[in-house]
């Protein structure tokens, strides 16, 4: 089917097409209505951003600012960036537009495409979808952390979502003693076992120890089981928070598991980190990362902020739901209209007005067709009725409607067909 052309879409990019795209609007329309009930409003930032932005939020030494980013120099000579995640955009925006004075916290959310430039594998792309939520100002009680975990729970258990497994962590407070003390104890660890590590984690000892633990090398499970944990080295702070977090989303009803490896990849998470894996979607399972980012608003010049939030990643949600079989299964016309003669093309456009105007889908044939044609094309479509329309039918005004999966026809007048289509449909 598939022809080559001149032109492709750019490796790791891709073209969403009907029907799939009908249900990546579902997915979007059930995110905006269960965040909604939530009292979450939806922000809209740019695509481009100042590449400083994320190099400051997300972290110079990170792979995503370091290695994946989109950069360009634009005219003026400033360095810009597509987004690689939009958690940063919407603290600058916070700042910018001093939200910090209205009513807070502050519950905002996202959806969109982001960039990386990674290597495109299946549910891992260069041009991807999330769908995100901040909640920002305002205190950091731990019942905080338990509803927005909640609320992303509610999300997928109102898409059905299957295999859905949340994991949580809590990685400390970056700002004084616990996680820097922890850090410095896990950085002398690696050290010994340096030699029988990888080379990305002999990399990582340096740049971001903390994402050691994330690795998948079978070699390094064992090695990785016998790291000082976290667990250990939180401050009583912390410590108090976390047991909060955990006894909020059991009040909640909400299931999780707790994993001591569970560090996010970006620089400024602290304290609660979580993660939602689904089914059907192999090595690349994490549907839904997310976690607690305090000082990040302050990093970026603005006032000390708390801060939580999460992202989804839309395309493996998608496939998710794919693999379960949640997919619309055509994107076909209500009614197809087969008409001939020139009366009958004006009724015909009089017709699917306002037939449209109620709901229905319609399609119209700009040319006349031959009856056996015009029934071929709308079962082509996957339409459900064909509606008959010659100049006797206007005449008599009584139309016929065939129902295409079994060939039976019902007369109507034009207000009883109205009628018919429209609680039917
Ligand atoms: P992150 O912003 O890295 O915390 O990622 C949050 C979620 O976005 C992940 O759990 C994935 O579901 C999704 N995601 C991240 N990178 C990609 C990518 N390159 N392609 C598809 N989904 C991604």
């Amino acid at each position: 089917m598939a022809s080559k052309s001149k032109f492709q879409a750019i490796r790791g990019t891709r073209d969403l097409l009907p029907p799939e795209t009908a249900l990546w609007n579902r997915v979007e329309e059930t995110a905006r209505s269960v965040f909604g009930t939530f009292g979450f409003g939806e922000i809209r930032p740019p695509i481009l951003e100042p590449t400083e932005l994320f190099a400051r939020a997300v972290g110079g030494d990170t792979d995503i600012v370091s290695k994946e980013m989109y950069t360009f120099e634009d005219r003026d000579e400033s360095s810009t960036s597509l987004r690689p995640e939009a958690t940063a955009s919407v603290c600058r925006a916070y700042i910018e537009h001093g939200m910090q004075q209205l009513p807070l916290p502050v519950k905002l959310y996202y959806m969109g495409p982001m960039f990386r430039r990674e290597r495109p594998q299946k549910g891992r792309y260069r041009q991807f979808y999330q769908i995100g939520a901040e909640v920002l100002g305002g205190s950091d009680a731990p019942a905080i952390d338990a509803e927005v975990v909640e609320m992303v729970m509610a999300f997928f258990d109102r898409l059905q979502l299957p295999g859905v497994q949340l994991e949580i962590n809590s990685i400390g407070h970056s700002a004084d003693n616990c996680r820097r003390g922890y850090v410095a104890q896990l950085k002398s660890a690696l050290e010994k076992v340096k030699d029988k590590l990888g080379a990305d984690s002999q990399r990582r000892i340096e740049t971001n120890p903390l994402r050691v633990l994330d690795s998948k090398l079978e070699h390094e499970q064992p090695i990785i089981e016998n790291l000082p944990r976290i667990a250990d080295h939180l401050c009583d702070d912390c410590k108090a928070h976390y047991a909060a977090v955990k006894h909020q989303l059991e009040m909640r009803g909400v299931l999780y598991r707790e994993n001591w490896r569970l560090v996010r990849g970006l620089d400024y998470y602290m304290r609660t980190t979580f993660e939602i894996t689904a089914a059907g979607l192999g090595s690349q399972n994490a549907v839904c990362g997310g976690g607690r980012y305090d000082g990040l608003v302050e990093l970026l010049g603005g006032p000390p902020t708390k801060g939580i939030g999460f992202a989804i990643g839309e395309d493996r949600l998608i496939l998710s739901l794919q693999e379960a079989g949640k997919v619309p299964l055509t994107t076909g016309r209500d009614v197809y209209i087969a008409w001939m003669g020139e009366h009958a093309h004006a009724t015909a456009i009089r017709a699917s007005k306002s037939l449209r105007a109620a709901g229905v889908s319609v399609e119209l044939p700009p040319v006349e067709q031959k009856f056996s044609k015009a029934l071929e094309r709308a079962s082509k479509l996957n339409s459900r009725y064909a509606l008959i329309l010659g100049d006797n039918e206007v005449a008599e005004g009584s139309w016929t409607l065939k129902t295409l999966a079994d060939g039976s026809q019902q007369k109507f007048t034009e207000p009883e067909l109205l009628d018919f289509l429209k609680p039917s449909l």
